[in-house]
């Protein structure tokens, strides 16, 4: 990020760092400062020019006691309101006759170690009944901006109507606590600074500290001698004050350089305060000493109180806003899981949503070794690279990004403009090798508009190099290349959850692929328990299987049930004729010429040799015989080729109350067994007592 600071400005940088800009040792003529003991008894110290402010000579504040300067009902007041307290909350508001006229003071009130310290300041200019009609127009307006940038721009046109400044911005710091000015309302005479970037040198971190303690810090004359304290140093405790919680602090000398060189006489700032911190700055400059009441100071601090809260209601509906997209992207890829996308089909569906989502200008997953993609992404082979680069070097669950892959390791493999940066969320989707959605954003070419130049900052003296505060603030515009935007949190934590949705669907995707594999498995081992492997008809196993169930049926329905035998008749001897194979073959062919005889609800299974059993459901004796004769026919009538023509006998039983399979199964093989001994080539069929004839 720029500026390029150098170590050596580095160094110089953390020197004007350490200057003590809280404790200066003298205030501004705005006002008057007394340090009180503890007890509110004694005064200690005052401002040298407490007879400007009070009218009472120095030597006369010092010997009198605060009761006799302040009032005792004051000083009563402040002893009470501090005794459990740092400082007066709030102000409190008392009049004075001063030279004959009746003069109102602002005073603030804190404790300092052992000290009490008091500044009182002149009220003067809008009176509050001319100030509040204005203040609450513009707190209205405020209160119904829509946009972030309506809302600042308000805020700056209300402050300088308030406060006649010439210039009044608003500053965002970045994380490098860099400044730019994102609204502005100035006179004519003032030179403009919006878009512009101020260094973060030009706030040291102690005075950003200070804006925390103190939101508002008000400079009304920079021309103006700052004044000391009489004493100069406290008797019993030397070390000087610590003035930060008042508003009367005088400038740093490097401050007051600093205005001048930007041709500025007046500042003030109130601090722009966010849930982590200081967001930005309300900075007024007057380009001649511009006094600012108490009044009118509260009431800037108010309306950039206001503007504060309605500007992170803003950011949180942007948010909301954002989340809701998220959110409408993970549901269309929960519908998308139905489905049960291929990863690739997956990744050409949601690539248009993902690429405005994550306001990227490609997106690629890398699955199994196996890359997809869809927009601007380098080529397959660097992205693989890019996969291996991040299994090795990125650990966790988290993403990893990039606005500048040109400074990462991952240069060399796509740091071209076109994927300048890179948002890399990982997939466990297997123990060993992560899978990565790749998300890439192409280079956004950017300017910054300094205001002045950082390397002429610094300067030699006496032999020594000094950061001096900025003495050009001409614009000097520097050039940013090869990045991309920043990835937001937002954006990162919602490619997370994007990325969660993804693993899912893979692992969706292949639990069903291989549940339909096991299916396609479990099939062909079903069909190899229960067929015959040489006739392709059921096996014995099956067969008997059947049999029972249709037993079922007859005892649950008294449906009836014919079971025939049959048995070819002289096998053997086609065996010892023909060969053991054209035996198979006779008994493949016989099997099909049955099956082709039998009815749809006829079953068929080997039950051992050459001996068939047919199961005929909804058959009695004389179906069953019909059926029988019907397949010794079609048998009979078949060409066996090599074996001639073959015959089978046939048994026929049917079932009775009582039967089981067993007892169902002997008696027809005892009817087949009397066909045979009846001369082969017949049916025999059990009589209606179950005998056979
Ligand atoms: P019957 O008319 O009395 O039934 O005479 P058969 O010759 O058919 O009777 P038997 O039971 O003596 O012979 C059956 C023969 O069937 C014996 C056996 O070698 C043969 N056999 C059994 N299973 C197979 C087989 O899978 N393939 C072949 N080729 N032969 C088989
Ligand atoms: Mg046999
Ligand atoms: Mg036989």
């Amino acid at each position: 990020m720029p500026p390029k600071i150098t170590p050596e400005l580095t160094a110089l940088q953390a020197q004007c760092n350490r200057e003590a800009v809280h404790a200066p040792g003298a205030i501004q003529p705005a006002g008057c400062l007394l340090s009180l003991d503890h007890e509110l008894a004694v005064i200690v110290q005052i401002s040298a020019n407490i007879e400007q402010v009070l009218g009472i000579g120095v030597s006369q504040a010092l010997q009198a006691t605060p009761s006799q300067l302040l009032g005792a009902r004051l000083i009563n007041r402040l002893r009470q309101e501090l005794q459990q307290r740092e400082r007066l909350p709030g102000t409190l508001t008392i009049h004075r006759q001063i030279n004959g006229c009746r003069c109102r003071f602002r005073i603030i009130a804190y404790r300092h170690r052992q000290r009490v310290l008091i500044e009182l300041e002149r009220v003067g200019g809008m009176t509050e009944q001319r100030l509040l009609p204005a203040v609450n127009e513009w707190l209205t307006r405020i209160a119904g901006a829509e946009t972030e940038d309506t809302l600042l721009q308000l805020l700056v046109e209300a402050v300088r109507s308030l406060t006649g400044h010439d210039r009044v911005m608003v500053y965002r710091f970045d994380a490098d606590w860099h400044g730019t000015v994102v609204a502005e309302s100035r006179s004519e005479q003032a030179s403009g600074y919006l878009g512009h970037s101020f260094p973060a040198s030009d706030i040291p971190p102690q005075v950003r500290g200070l804006y925390l303690i103190n939101p508002v810090r008000s400079i009304p004359d920079a021309t103006v001698a700052a004044v000391p304290l009489v004493p100069a140093v406290d008797p019993e405790h030397p070390e000087p004050l610590d003035l930060s919680p008042g508003v009367l602090r005088a400038v740093s000398p490097r401050h007051l350089d600093y205005m001048c060189n930007m041709g500025v006489q007046a500042a003030l700032s109130v601090a722009i305060q966010g849930d982590s911190g200081l967001w930005g700055l309300l900075a007024c400059h007057g380009l001649v000493p511009t006094s600012l009441s108490p009044l009118v100071r509260d009431a800037v601090y108010t309306l950039v109180q206001m503007t504060t809260q309605r500007l992170f209601l803003l950011k949180s509906r942007d948010e909301t806003a954002y989340l809701r997209r998220v959110q409408e992207c993970r549901e269309l890829l929960g519908e998308a899981q139905t489905g049960f996308q291929e990863p690739g089909e997956l990744l050409q569906h949601r690539s248009k949503e993902w690429l405005d989502v994550f306001n990227a200008g490609g997106v690629a997953l890398i699955h199994n070794g196996r890359i997809c993609s869809s927009g601007q992404v380098p080529p397959k082979d660097e992205l693989s690279r890019v996969g291996a680069w991040l299994n090795a070097h990125h650990q966790g669950s988290g993403v990893w990004c990039s606005q500048h892959l040109a400074s990462t390791p991952l240069s060399d493999v796509c740091g071209r403009p076109e994927y300048a940066g890179l948002l890399a969320v990982p997939l466990p989707v297997d123990a060993k090798q992560r899978d990565w959605l790749l998300l890439f954003r192409a280079e956004r070419l950017k300017s910054y508009r300094w205001a002045g130049r950082l390397e002429a900052m610094s300067q030699m003296e006496d032999g020594q190099r000094i950061l001096s505060p900025q003495r050009s603030f001409e614009t000097w515009v520097e050039e940013v290349h090869e990045q991309s935007d920043p990835w937001l949190p937002r954006e990162q934590r919602a490619a997370l959850d994007i990325g969660e949705d993804v693993t899912v669907a893979i692992l969706v995707k292949a639990i069903s692929d291989l549940n339909n594999r096991l299916t396609q498995v479990n099939r062909r081992l079903e069909g190899i328990a229960t067929t015959d492997a040489l006739t392709r008809v059921w096996n014995r196993y099956r067969i008997e299987q059947a049999i029972e169930t249709d037993i079922g049926l007859a005892v649950r329905l008294g449906q009836p049930l014919a079971l025939l035998m049959l048995d070819v008749d002289f096998f053997k001897r086609i065996n010892d004729r023909h060969g053991h194979e054209a035996g198979d073959a006779v008994l493949a062919t016989l099997a099909e010429v049955i099956t082709r005889t039998l009815r749809d609800n006829d079953c068929l299974g080997r039950w051992g040799g050459e001996e068939f059993v047919i199961l005929a459901s909804g058959c009695g004796l004389d179906d069953g015989k019909a059926l029988a004769e019907r397949i010794r026919r079609a048998v009979g009538a078949t060409d066996f080729g090599a074996a001639g023509r073959v015959t089978i006998s046939l048994g026929v039983s049917q079932w009775r109350p009582g039967d089981d399979r067993k007892s169902l199964v002997e008696r027809a093989d005892t009817a087949m067994y009397a066909a045979k001994q009846g001369g082969r080539n017949r049916v025999m069929v059990e009589d209606d007592q179950g005998s056979i004839p």
